[in-house]
């Protein structure tokens, strides 16, 4: 009679090709044909073959069933690295990039992240607010169901905060679950220049005590680059971060590196991004490392680049990796992570199946939720995606177009035949 001694089921999903992400003999997606799904409330009871569920689960009546009719059926898509609110977009910078001016030379006259900046200054918190709901409306419906998102684009205490506080909101009005990073350290500010250190002691001693007294973001993240935050400076930033309880991450390898990445691995960060350059040392750091490589990969597809991280040199050294979209309104403007997907197997010739790993389990590890969310387990959270294909390799493979069918998230469907299930707007 209690559900406390035996568990009941709220929803079950039958009849789906079932990808746990769970490695199990014979298959590192934890592969099950005609696989169910048991949910109870808004936890997972059990993902697997439909001869073996257990017993002791008490499946009701009048249970929700959903029948995926041979559909795939994965873990919530996670995306752990966006900038996910920003005051403006910058199309025509887009456009100038093309013909041939530099990302380096357009934020070199005030365009780039500075003028991002100005835009959020300049935007109310409901713009803000609403703009995060509309990027998370569309993520929602590719199939993301937990989203990374930084602030950054204030480069002021007062600005920073409001970002975080409107991350916050976005988290509790909206089903995505949105786990905030404070990157005050993203670029610095025109009224600083040129004395970048000035504002490095602001970060320092000003902006991270601010954060962590506001009580909302979980890490701290810094961009480590030539022309922006050099190798000390990032270093004391996230010492600083380390000390004062947040949980780290890092832009490293971009474009040049600064052996950033061993630096942040040293310093036990959560994950390390980007890594185009990163170096054979960098590599066998974070081999033998618990951190997260994540890649980007959307940023070089985007900008015309053709140097990409090296993942086949990562995953042969063991390396963990994942893939986010780094939505943003200037080097990667996508929140659509099937089609990262995509760049990652054909670009970087990615395996598909270290490419579904990469935008699940291995992106929880990249937030420090794989105890909770990433892979279809008993104990985690129900947040599960239907894809309509009839196997998982037809998300690399079928590209540009939705696959998502239903979205269940936290034991909820929330996006019932490709439409959300209500409108999410304030
Ligand atoms: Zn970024």
């Amino acid at each position: 009679m209690s559900s406390l001694v035996w568990p009941s089921a709220t929803l079950l999903i039958t009849n789906g090709q079932v990808c746990t992400l769970d490695p199990c003999e014979g298959s590192a997606l934890g592969l099950c044909d005609g696989g169910t799904v048991v949910i109870g409330d808004d936890t997972i009871l059990y993902a697997g073959p439909a001869t073996e569920v257990p017993h002791d689960i008490e499946i009701p009546p009048d249970v929700t069933v959903i029948d995926a009719q041979g559909r795939t059926v994965v873990p919530g898509f996670v995306d752990p690295h966006t900038h996910l609110i920003f005051g403006g977009w910058r199309e025509d910078e887009f456009e100038e990039r093309l013909q041939g001016v530099t990302y380096q030379a357009i934020a070199a006259r005030g365009g780039g992240i500075l003028r991002s900046v100005r835009q959020t200054r300049e935007a109310s918190r409901e713009t803000l607010i609403n703009n995060g709901l509309r990027a998370l409306d569309r993520m929602l419906l590719l199939g993301t169901t937990t989203v990374e998102g930084k602030s950054g684009y204030g480069l002021n205490t007062a600005t920073e905060l409001r970002l975080l506080e409107a991350l916050e909101l976005c988290d509790r009005m909206h089903p995505i679950d949105v786990v905030p990073t404070f990157m005050g350290a993203h670029e610095v500010p025109a009224e600083s220049r040129p004395d970048t250190e000035s504002y490095v002691r602001q970060v320092i001693e000003e902006q991270l005590p601010a954060v962590v007294e506001q009580g909302i973001a979980q890490f701290c993240d810094v961009f480590c680059e030539a022309n922006v935050f050099s190798l000390d400076q990032s270093r004391r930033i996230l010492e600083a971060a380390k000390s004062l309880g947040l949980k780290l991450k890092i832009h490293s390898d971009e474009f040049e590196n600064l052996r950033g990445t061993e630096m942040a691995i040293e310093l036990g960060a959560v994950s390390v991004d980007h890594l185009h350059m990163i170096s054979p040392a960098g590599i066998a750091a974070l081999a033998n490392s618990n951190t997260t490589g994540v890649l980007l990969p959307g940023t070089a597809f985007y900008l015309g680049g053709k140097h990409y991280a090296p993942v086949k040199d990562m995953l042969a050294a063991g390396c963990r990796l994942a893939m986010a979209t780094d939505f943003n309104p200037g080097s990667s403007v996508t929140e659509n992570l099937q089609l990262i997907n995509t760049i990652a197997v054909t670009q970087m010739r990615m395996d598909p199946i270290a490419a579904l790993q990469a935008m699940t389990i291995n992106a929880a590890h990249a937030i420090d939720r794989q105890d909770t969310i990433g892979s279809l387990v008993p104990g985690k959270q129900a947040d599960i995606v239907i894809l309509d294909m009839p196997n998982y390799r037809h998300l690399a493979y079928h590209y540009g177009v939705n696959h998502v069918w239903q979205v269940i998230k936290h034991g909820q469907v929330v996006v019932r035949e490709r439409r959300l299930v209500k409108s999410q707007r304030v």
